[in-house]
């Protein structure tokens, strides 16, 4: 899904840093990036889901598929709930955006929900994965460790928060 993380300096570049927060907003680079990125979040939940599905079709225990469990079915039932929530959020920014009015509290909403959301799915998919779900083959572990940059890149969860709170008026 992403490149292996490193650290580079590029010191001499001019970057969009000087572009910086006016009247309580997020400069518009940066709410693009949180649509992009808000996008990118419920794509890779629906694949973690879709590859899950077929996984508990496939996998047996006690003498059934593991799907056929309810503990799982809810897993994966709450899993599509969190993915629609986010989805939808993500779409409801997009047309306000489309149409011209102001969408910085909606596109930050939304990827405050994705980010966390695509955490908690990789690692609920994990999870139902089992052992084999710690293992290179089923790139479910890799989905897990990618996912966990969201709720810190482009804005952590707390600086989304601090950006809905001045939305509030706060
Ligand atoms: C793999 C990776 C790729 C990245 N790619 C890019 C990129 O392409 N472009 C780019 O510009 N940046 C990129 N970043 C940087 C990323 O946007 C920052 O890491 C992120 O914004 C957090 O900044 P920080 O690491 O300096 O954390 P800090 O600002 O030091 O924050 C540390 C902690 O304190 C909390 N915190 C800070 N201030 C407050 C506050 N006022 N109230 C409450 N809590 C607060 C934060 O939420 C966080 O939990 C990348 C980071 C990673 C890990």
């Amino acid at each position: 899904m992403s490149a292996i993380p490193g650290s580079i300096a590029l010191p001499e570049v001019p970057g969009p840093f000087e572009e910086h927060e006016r009247d309580g907003k997020p400069p518009f680079k940066a709410t693009a990036y949180f649509f992009v990125i808000a996008v990118v979040a419920a794509a890779a939940c629906e694949n973690l889901l879709a590859s899950t599905l077929e996984y508990v079709k496939d996998r047996r225990a006690f003498g059934r598929p593991i799907g056929s469990h309810q503990v799982i079915r809810h897993k994966l039932a709450e899993i599509a709930l969190r993915i629609e929530a986010g989805r939808d959020l993500t779409y409801h920014a997009l047309r306000r955006f489309v149409d011209g009015a102001d969408a910085v509290q909606e596109v930050t909403m939304a990827k405050l929900a994705t980010q966390r959301a695509a955490f908690d799915v990789a690692d609920t998919c994990l999870q139902i994965h089992g052992g084999a779900g710690y293992m290179v083959e089923y790139d479910i572990e890799r989905a897990a460790r990618d996912a966990r940059l969201g709720p810190i890149g482009g804005g952590t969860d707390e600086i989304m928060k601090e950006i809905i709170g001045k939305q509030l008026g706060l």
